[in-house]
């Protein structure tokens, strides 16, 4: 009897302790460009992160992948993968071997090889799998992977300034993709606030109040318009950032601007390739040490051979990235000859490590918990969960589900059937136990008498 007890009450126990959500549900995944993780949290607080972190789960920031720049950063969050295994290393596609330079970041989206590397992006995965999947405007989302693109998609085209008839159009359209064409996965991008960070500094009013107000107005618009098509209770999305945005020092005229030729000669040199605070050189032959040297110890950059790159960066396995790397110091950009690249008053692509460099996270639906909060983590998590919250099979990845899972509401906070009746029995057992024991008692005492 005893035995049978310990086996029902640990089966019980099994099911309420070990076991996540695993009903099936849409998934909508929603980047604003150049969020900083500290935006959402600080006052004044807007009623979108009220809402949030009262219904979902926030984290305390999100790492995104080095360099920390959109395209890279954005692969990462969709394939689970470092930037060395995804590859798309930069913004602009470039060819060492043939010396060409990449153009920029919107010209780079449709090029179609720069991002079909071999990996499968979520949208992907999800086709491959039986799922109709859509993508507006997400980086990457454009390109076809191994003949296999998203069922519908939409290109970024320009940089489009804010109007908040923009906005909700993208919105009312990836609603409609969801509700009216059944889609299950939809990846949705915003170009804000990096934009505007870019132009007037990170910590500029107009982005700390007015993109901040836009971005809470978009997200109570959506999950309005996600309540009116019947989708909340059938609908998780997570919101979160590629990478976050720092002022930057270097101003024209100034002297402490870094300038690569400067200290190297372009005749020793077969490519480079100089953007926001990174720097990628690839010395002639024999060339190699001599402009190592040249440019090792100047002030406000990082040097490095690709091999002596650190480990945390993900990077130097890329055959993508050259001999020799160029990284500014916290706000200083690298330039091959000053100022060939516009400067702007704030920028990202420095080390993911740097404080101003964290993104931001939130998640919200029926498979979320609430008013719960987690620990800084890598995007490279992130793909895993969304495979799990799709019910598909993820592909390699340098993630890991079990990181988030506790973010994920339990069986047990809803217990099943299966759990009521568990214990139904055991209540029953222990009854008809007890009263066999006051039967047997009763019987003893009789005879005694
Ligand atoms: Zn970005």
């Amino acid at each position: 009897m005893q035995a049978l007890l310990r086996c029902l009450l640990s089966l019980a126990f099994c099911s309420t302790a070990t076991t996540v959500a695993t009903k099936q549900h849409k998934l909508l995944l929603i980047s604003f460009d150049g969020f900083r993780y500290d935006y959402a949290n600080e006052e004044p607080m807007f009623p979108a992160f009220q809402y949030l972190n009262a219904n979902g789960v926030r984290a305390k920031y999100l790492q995104g992948a080095f360099p920390t720049l959109t395209s890279p950063s954005h692969m990462s969050i969709a394939t689970g993968l470092y930037t060395e295994s995804h590859n798309v290393v930069h913004n602009c596609h470039y060819n060492m071997s043939v010396g060409h330079q990449g153009s920029d970041f919107l010209s780079t989206l449709p090029v179609n090889y720069w991002w079909d590397t071999g990996v499968e992006p979520i949208w992907i995965a999800a086709v491959n799998q039986g799922l109709k999947s859509g993508a507006y405007m997400f980086p990457g989302s454009y390109a076809t992977i191994n003949g296999v693109s998203a069922t519908k998609k939409v290109l970024q085209k320009q940089f489009m300034p804010y109007s908040q008839r923009s906005w909700q159009n993208r919105i009312s359209t990836v609603v409609g993709w969801l509700k009216d064409e059944d889609m299950d996965f939809v990846a949705l991008y915003f170009e804000e606030p990096d934009t505007l960070s870019h132009e007037l500094g990170p910590d500029s009013k107009r982005v700390r109040y007015d993109v901040k107000s836009w971005v809470s107005n978009t997200i109570m618009h959506l999950l309005k318009k996600v309540e009116d098509a019947g989708l909340t209770d059938d609908l998780n999305i997570i919101f979160l950032s590629d990478h976050g945005h720092i002022p930057i020092n270097t101003t024209v005229g100034s002297d402490d601007a870094v300038s690569l030729s400067k200290h190297i000669n372009i005749d020793d040199i077969d490519f480079q390739f100089c953007y926001g605070p990174i720097g990628l050189i690839e010395p002639k032959p024999g060339k190699l040490v001599s402009v190592y040297q040249a440019l090792k110890g100047q002030s406000n950059v990082q040097v490095y051979y690709k091999e002596e790159m650190p480990e945390r960066w993900h990077l130097k396995g890329s055959d993508r990235i050259p001999s020799i790397i160029v990284v500014g110091e916290p706000g200083y950009y690298v330039f091959w000859k000053f100022p060939g690249y516009h400067p702007t008053r704030g920028d990202h692509g420095f080390d993911n490590e740097l404080v101003n460099m964290r993104a931001f996270y939130y998640s919200i639906g029926p498979s979320f918990k609430k008013n719960y909060v987690v620990d800084g983590f890598e995007s490279v998590h992130i793909y895993p969960l969304m495979c799990h919250l799709l019910g598909i099979q993820p592909a390699p990845n340098n993630g890991s589900l079990d990181l988030l899972l506790n973010t994920l509401v339990s069986d047990t906070d809803v217990p099943s059937v299966a759990v009521y009746l568990a214990v139904l029995i055991i209540a029953c057992i222990a009854i008809y136990f007890v009263y066999c024991r006051r039967r047997k008692g009763a019987r003893k005492k009789y005879k005694g008498v």
